[in-house]
């Protein structure tokens, strides 16, 4: 007999149906034994259309009032699958994840300073599976937080730790984590393992099956995640250190994000100080910036683009536009229809030539670059947002992703 933390995502309880199939598969793990948290999203959709509600009553919400209506979808989907426990007779009660879940106060974006395991085994002690609405905490002064987008996957990892969990399972709409997204690949394979590094990186380059930050906690206390579909008994994929990962390819999976925009100033001076005069009010506005090509200087003067969330793009704009004229710059130019399309493997650490293999397959296919960034374990072009489908397949078949390694388990 064991503890389980079981996450049931948007799509998994996206209608009564999907949430009563949800409740047989807890009601079969506590049948097995075994005391279960459970962590629930939001019905599929309703955080979005919570937060354009919210947007609709004010231009500039409020954050303390912001949190405390998109925390509500998960309080609802707690709150159903408890009932549809019940019903089945298993017994369990939801529980307010504010009780639990304590945060600083970065609304929208609250980062777990302590998770109260007593009042969980307290409640488990009693018999109950214990249903927590995912992705919401609450400050030290009692104001509802909410985690930041796809955190209800952050909210089973960090109960999982605080708990020492046997397992932790997050289920989703798809059997796993694929090489690459298989809606948009059709030919992905699915991995029977994953290292914490790699998904890691598939994760904050846009496969969002599981949530970056999520991956992040998973590592830091050694949370083995199991990937699964709520809609089959197929094993899915494990999130291990590496150590635990027998395949290591070169490159395990190509990753698109289409929440990009890129901006560019001309000519600007090409003097120490420059770089910081520009990225510095950016950043003091919050706005994330990704890649960054800085190009050669020509008569003392350069062009500077770079990359942020296409949310921030009209935040960013002016800023952009008053830096460049400070510093005497040629203009400011933007576009919002671009996307970064990378490919990711920890054995690219030890193996050249995997960037000429991948741009010469985008040109062979007409996709022009128009910026490049890599790191040890991956290589990121960005390229217009049309040609992303097109761009993950070539670069799938390139690299030969399809096909299970020699020597791996097959998944
Ligand atoms: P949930 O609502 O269960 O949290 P998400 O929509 O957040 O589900 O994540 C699941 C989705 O992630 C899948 O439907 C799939 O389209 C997408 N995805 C992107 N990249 C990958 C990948 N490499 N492997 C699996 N799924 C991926
Ligand atoms: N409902 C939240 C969101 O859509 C959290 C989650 O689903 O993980 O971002
Ligand atoms: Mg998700």
């Amino acid at each position: 007999m064991g503890l389980i933390v079981q996450k049931f995502g948007g799509t998994s309880v996206g209608t009564p149906e999907r949430i009563k199939n949800a409740a047989r598969r807890v009601a079969r793990t506590r049948e097995a034994g075994h005391d279960v948290v459970v962590v629930v999203s939001a019905m599929a959709g309703e955080t979005d259309r919570l937060i354009r509600l919210a947007r609709e009553v004010a231009a500039q919400p409020d954050e303390r009032e912001y949190d405390w209506v998109v925390s509500t979808g998960e309080l609802v989907s707690s709150g159903l699958l408890a009932l549809a426990l019940l019903d089945k007779g298993v017994s369990a009660r939801s529980i307010d994840a504010s009780h639990i879940v304590r945060t600083d106060a970065d609304h929208a974006n609250a980062r777990i300073r302590t998770v109260d395991t007593e009042r969980v085994r307290a409640e488990l002690a009693r018999g109950a599976v214990l249903v927590v609405p995912g992705f919401q905490g609450m400050t030290e002064s009692g104001d509802v937080t909410t985690l930041g987008r796809g955190a209800g996957d952050l909210s089973a990892v960090a109960l999982a730790a605080a708990l020492k969990a046997d397992a932790c399972e997050i289920y989703t709409d798809v059997t796993g984590v694929f090489t690459s997204d298989p809606n948009v690949v059709p030919r992905a394979r699915k991995l029977a393992r994953v290292s914490f590094d790699e998904m890691l990186e598939m994760s904050s380059l846009g496969a969002r099956v599981l949530q970056t930050r999520s991956v992040k906690l998973a590592k830091r206390y050694g949370v083995r995640i199991h990937v699964r579909s709520s809609f089959s008994d197929e094993e899915g994929t494990w999130v291990v250190p590496e150590s635990e990962v027998m395949e290591r390819l070169v490159v395990s999976g190509v990753t698109y994000n289409r929440n990009e925009a890129k901006v560019t100033i001309f000519r600007v001076p090409d003097t120490p100080g420059v770089a910081a005069a520009i990225f510095s009010p950016i950043s003091e506005a919050g706005i994330l910036v990704d890649v960054i090509v800085q190009n050669v200087a020509h008569d003392g003067k350069t062009d500077m683009t770079f990359t942020v969330p296409r949310g921030d793009l009209a935040r960013c704009l002016p800023i952009a536009q008053e830096v460049g004229r400070k510093l005497g710059a040629g203009g400011v130019v933007s576009d919002a229809s671009v996307a970064k399309v990378s490919v990711v493997g920890l054995g690219m650490k030890d193996h050249a030539g995997v960037a000429a293999q991948m741009f010469r397959a985008l040109s062979a296919e007409g996709i022009n670059i128009q910026m490049i960034n890599t790191s040890e374990i991956k290589i990121s072009v960005v390229i217009a947002e049309r040609y992303v489908e097109l761009a993950c397949r070539v670069l799938h078949d390139t690299f030969n992703l399809g096909a299970a390694a020699p020597g791996a388990e097959e998944s």
